[in-house]
């Protein structure tokens, strides 16, 4: 799960890291309120999980109270990337002298863990990595060792940081321990015309299979995308939210798989993945149906069952009482195929759901689904 900045700043607050004094807020008028608390003068920043985007103009300076409500205005509802912006942080303003790029990031591959860093922090990052490596240090960090006083003075060195920085690194790391992350990055670390050594952004994402040890992780969960998973996972369904609109429930990942990839080539977006696996019953059907229908993005659903071990007539009654709990406003496609196909197309076709329409073919299905959520 990745954190919003203002999430990841708590976290670095935790464990000592500096950073500039901020509140948030989803409210312009509360905006001004808090303006007024920080000293009148803020940075205005858009919270998304995405970067880029003082570049896509979600990071802006206000110069007062007032302006700070009509910047708040501004940003608040607008797209950055493809994520709606649905709150919105205003910190202190700072004096920036340095700009750091820092980062720990699990290597997979290597089996360790990796610190990036770079004297050349800020927004273009990216563009620094890409045209001269050279000016970004890669350190491997053994994960028994960790990231000691010593360690974060190799790093400090490798990528030319001023040794003040030394502090800092180690405490990052215990945040990346404790926390059970997998990637802690922040871009700029600064330092200020004062000499002090603060975070100015965050970025964390949290190993989601470590949830079971992390009692406050609730909290964190706000976005849609949390909630949907988090009601997902309390039901032990396999899904996965994704940004489009068509909702998808299959039997089996490698037909969901390709369910997506149908749908995508018929010109809508997947909603979501979610595989009610091989021996699904009726309520792991509803369970599916009333977790896909709780998204709001979701404009139609198409249901894509190939009957093996689970018998299509045990979907379809699934469906049906979905329907009874759900009382779906989105309309329903339903492929029914293999096992039990012809009882199911008939329980379906008994309950005449004016919602529910059937289609024999996944390809007919996906596209009649691709076409509903088009128009709606
Ligand atoms: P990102 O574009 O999504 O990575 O958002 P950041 O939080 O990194 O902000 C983008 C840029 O805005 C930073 O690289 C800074 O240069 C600038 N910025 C952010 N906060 C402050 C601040 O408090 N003071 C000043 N002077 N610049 C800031
Ligand atoms: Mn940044």
């Amino acid at each position: 799960m990745d954190l919003f900045e203002y999430q990841a700043r708590e976290l670095f607050d935790d464990y000592g890291v500096l950073t500039p004094r901020a509140e948030v807020t989803d409210s312009s008028k509360e905006a001004r309120e808090i303006a007024r608390r920080l000293g009148g003068r803020v940075v205005v920043k858009a919270q998304v999980k995405t970067g880029g985007r003082g570049k896509a103009g979600g990071v802006k300076l206000a110069a007062d109270p007032a302006a700070a409500e009509l910047t708040a205005r501004q940003i608040l509802g607008t797209d950055i990337k493809g994520h709606r912006v649905r709150s919105v942080m205003l910190a202190q303003p700072v004096d920036i002298e340095d700009e750091f790029y820092v980062s720990y990031v699990l290597d997979r591959a290597a089996g360790r863990f990796l610190a990036i860093a770079s004297a050349e922090g800020g927004m273009d990052i990216e563009e620094v990595a890409a045209t001269r490596p050279d000016a970004v240090a890669r350190v491997p960090v053994d994960p028994a060792e960790g990231v000691t006083a010593a360690v974060a003075a190799k790093i400090a060195e490798a990528a030319d940081l001023p040794m003040r920085t030394v502090d800092v690194l180690v405490r990052l790391w215990k945040v990346l321990v404790a926390e059970d992350a997998l990637l802690v990055e922040v871009n700029p670390l600064v330092r200020t015309a004062q000499g002090q050594i603060m975070a100015l952004d965050g970025k964390v994402t949290l190993d989601d299979n470590a949830r079971f040890r992390h009692s406050r992780r609730a909290d964190h969960e706000t976005g849609a995308e949390d909630r949907l998973e988090a009601l997902a996972a309390e039901r032990g369904l396999n899904y996965v939210k994704l940004d489009g609109e068509v909702g998808i429930i299959g039997n089996g990942a490698g037909l969901v798989m390709s369910t997506l990839d149908v749908v995508a080539g018929c010109g809508a977006r997947p909603a979501n993945f979610l595989d009610i696996g091989g021996g699904a019953s009726a309520q792991v059907m509803a369970d599916g149906l009333r977790v896909i229908l709780s998204d709001p993005a979701v404009k139609s659903v198409f249901v894509n069952v190939f009957g093996g071990i689970t018998a299509c007539d045990a979907v379809a009654e699934g469906i049906v009482r979905a329907l009874e709990d759900v009382r779906p406003t989105r309309p329903l496609v339903v492929r029914l195929d293999g096992n039990n196909a012809a009882r199911g197309r008939a329980v379906l076709a008994e309950r005449a759901h004016p919602l529910v329409e059937q289609v024999a073919t996944m390809d007919g299905a996906a596209r009649r689904a691709a076409d509903l959520a088009n128009a709606a």
